[in-house]
C-alpha cells in the first residue's frame, strides 16, 4: 500500500463462476420460451390457411430456435452480471457494491497496464501490472453491449415481418 510493509497485489479479473441449477434452469426457460411462442403464434395460422401444423412446428423450430439461442446467450450474461467480479458474489440486481469484498458493482472499473497484459479489478494505490508498468483504469465494459441488444431486438422485429409475409402471401394465394 503506501510503503509501510503491507503489499495487497491487484485482483487479476477472473472468469465467472459456473451457473447454478437454478440459473441454468432460467437459461433453460429463455431459450425455450421463443420456440414455444412462436408455435403459439403460428398456431391459429394453421387453422385458418393452407399452412399446415408441421410448417407450424418446422417454423417455431428454426426460427424460435435461433431467437431461443440469443436469448439463452442474453440470459447467461445477465446472470452471471449479477456475480461480483472479484469473489463472485451473487447478488440482486441493481445492487451498487459487493458486500463481500466491496467491489463497485455499478460502475465495476477495471485496470491494466499500458500493454494490456493482464486485466485487474483493483489497483491498490500503487497497483503495478505483473510486467511492472503501472495500472491505469480502462474504458467501461458492460456485459452484452446495446448493440447486441439491438440485434436481437431487429431480429425479432425481422422473424415477425417474415411470418407476416408468409401468411399474406399464403392468404392472397388462396383468393386468387
Ligand atoms: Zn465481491
Ligand atoms: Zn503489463
Amino acid at each position: 500500500m503506501s510503503g509501510t510493509g503491507v503489499e495487497v497485489d491487484p485482483t487479476r479479473a477472473r472468469r465467472a463462476v459456473p451457473l447454478t441449477r437454478r440459473e441454468k434452469g432460467w437459461v433453460a426457460v429463455a431459450a425455450a420460451a421463443p420456440v414455444v411462442l412462436v408455435a403459439l403464434v403460428l398456431a391459429p395460422v394453421a387453422l385458418f390457411t393452407s399452412i399446415t401444423f408441421g410448417d407450424v412446428l418446422g417454423a417455431a423450430v428454426v426460427y424460435g430456435g435461433l431467437l431461443g439461442l440469443a436469448g439463452g446467450f442474453v440470459a447467461t450474461d445477465r446472470l452471471q452480471a449479477r456475480q461480483c467480479p472479484r469473489c463472485g458474489q451473487r447478488h440482486p440486481r441493481g445492487t451498487l457494491a459487493c458486500d463481500a469484498c466491496g467491489y463497485d458493482l455499478e460502475d465495476r472499473p477495471r485496470f491494466a497496464c499500458s500493454e494490456r497484459h493482464v486485466a485487474y479489478l483493483d489497483r491498490w494505490g500503487d497497483g503495478r501490472c505483473e510486467c511492472g508498468r503501472h495500472l491505469e483504469r480502462l474504458p467501461e465494459v458492460r456485459g452484452v453491449g446495446p448493440q447486441v441488444l439491438a440485434t436481437v431486438k431487429i431480429g425479432g422485429l425481422l422473424l415477425v415481418f417474415l411470418i407476416a409475409m408468409g401468411v399474406l402471401l399464403n392468404v392472397l394465394d388462396g383468393r386468387l
